[in-house]
């Protein structure tokens, strides 16, 4: 019997269950909250060759087959031997009894206060717990060494079979977004093939008759659209499958069909621009005709307006970030409101992004009731410790900003005045941006 599919939650829904919702004030982190509820993992997996794998989303958990190491195995180049023989009192001569090569198994066992030449990598051999490297004992001839006392421990410079990977045990978990290091680590189990996530496919476009696109003729009071390269470089930076629309004309015949069309190859849509209070544009309009979308004010700057929900054509449904079209407030919006949820429906299990408080270098104007995301260049003092500052002027429309910056302030909704030496909290860029 097919069990009944769980019927879709509406936006309105969840809006309805948020306690002192207001859509034309609504605090950053009850934004998050709301678009974090709505989305729903898209579930697609493809195999792919590790070399093809790197930044994308682990598709199952990862279970060591082996033990790496498989065997227990010298840390160093030095001379195995068995921790009881160790000298306590003075130094101590050991016969050397051979020498164990690294992929290359060492058959004899050893003997009390014998030792075996032993390479990085190399097993172990029978009855060896220890290791002095070669550096620390003083060679007497050629079968002879000198071992000083107390250099070191018993067990000292051994690797542990399994102290990597053990057998049995999870090496990496659904959801991991794989690293350079995953990628080693995976191929160290003998795993040449991984599951992943299909990739996330974003469609995006910009709304404006006044952008043009690069190439073409800069006209009296136009701008060249510059959002679609900043929306393009951090959705590919997210492993994202890019659908680039272009510019779309401020009239409603050409906004549905690019709604239709972007909703019926995509899972996700970003506009940039038209969503802003007084906007006298078709965007808005469009966007309520066909989706199940909220028009936001949300209490931070750069950003404020934003439309979010999920649009539908011909049976196919994508969700909606509609951001603003400032420069600034698009990246802005993007990496506060959109990133987490991308990461959600890629079914990637994204860490939070790491924040530091530091000391500020300067005093930055503030204002209490809203969330404002400042650029600022983080950077040792002269006293060595961590110190910010802002990159000029802030205006949402100057993307010098965000290209001077290496990290983000948070100044956070009740927040003042700061001043010279206060602490603030710091976001570091992850790369992503
Ligand atoms: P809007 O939100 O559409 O009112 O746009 C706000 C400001 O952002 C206006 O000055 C626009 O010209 C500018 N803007 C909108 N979209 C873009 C874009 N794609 N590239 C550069 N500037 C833009
Ligand atoms: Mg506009």
């Amino acid at each position: 019997m097919k069990s009944a599919a769980m019927p879709p939650v509406s936006l309105q829904d969840i809006l309805n269950q948020i306690p002192d919702y207001d859509a034309n004030a609504l605090p950053v982190a009850k934004a998050q909250e709301i678009i974090a509820q709505f989305v729903v993992p898209i579930h697609a997996v493809e195999k792919l060759n590790l070399r093809q794998a790197l930044g994308r989303v682990l598709a199952d958990n990862i279970i060591s087959g082996i033990n790496v190491p498989a065997h227990d195995n010298s840390a160093m180049d030095g001379y195995a031997l068995r921790g009881q023989d160790l000298p306590s009192a003075q130094s101590k001569r050991f016969r050397v009894a051979g020498t164990a090569f690294a992929g290359h198994a060492y058959q004899r066992e050893i003997g009390q206060d014998e030792c075996v030449r032993i390479m990085t990598g190399a097993v172990m051999p029978d009855g060896c717990d220890t290791v002095i490297p070669q550096e620390l004992i003083a060679l007497h001839d050629e079968q002879t060494i000198d071992i000083p006392t107390l250099i070191v421990r018993p067990g000292d410079n051994r690797r542990m079979k399994g102290e990597d990977l053990a057998q049995g045990k999870t090496a990496l978990l659904k959801g991991k977004i794989l690293k350079p290091a995953d990628l080693g680590l995976l191929a160290s189990l003998g795993i040449g093939e991984v599951a992943v996530q299909r990739r996330l496919r974003v469609a995006f476009f910009s709304t404006g008759d006044e952008l043009r696109s690069l190439g073409e003729t800069l006209d009296d009071g136009c701008v060249y659209d510059s959002n679609r390269y900043t929306l393009h470089a951090m959705l590919t930076r997210l492993g994202c499958e890019i659908i680039d629309m272009g510019v779309v004309k401020d009239d409603p015949a050409s906004l549905e069909a690019s709604f239709r069309n972007a909703c019926e190859n995509a899972d996700v849509i970003i506009t940039s621009g038209g969503v802003s209070a007084g906007a006298a544009d078709y965007t808005k309009q469009m966007m309520a005709q066909i989706g199940d979308v909220a028009f936001w004010n949300i209490k931070m700057r750069p950003g404020r307006s934003m439309v979010f929900g999920k649009i539908e054509s011909n049976g196919k449904s994508a969700y909606l970030f509609g951001l603003p079209g400032n420069p600034v407030a698009v990246m802005v919006t993007f990496y506060f409101l959109a990133r987490h949820a991308l990461f959600i429906l890629m079914g990637a299990s994204a860490p939070p992004l790491p924040v530091i408080r530091v000391n500020s270098t300067m005093a930055i104007r503030k204002r209490p009731g809203r969330t404002e995301y400042q650029r600022g260049i983080l950077a040792s003092q002269a006293n060595g410790e961590l110190g910010v500052s802002i990159t000029g002027a802030q205006g949402s429309g100057i993307l010098r900003s965000m290209s001077e910056a290496n990290c983000m302030i948070v100044l956070h909704e009740e927040q003042n005045n700061v001043a010279v030496g206060d602490k603030i909290e710091v976001l570091l860029f992850d790369g992503f941006i």
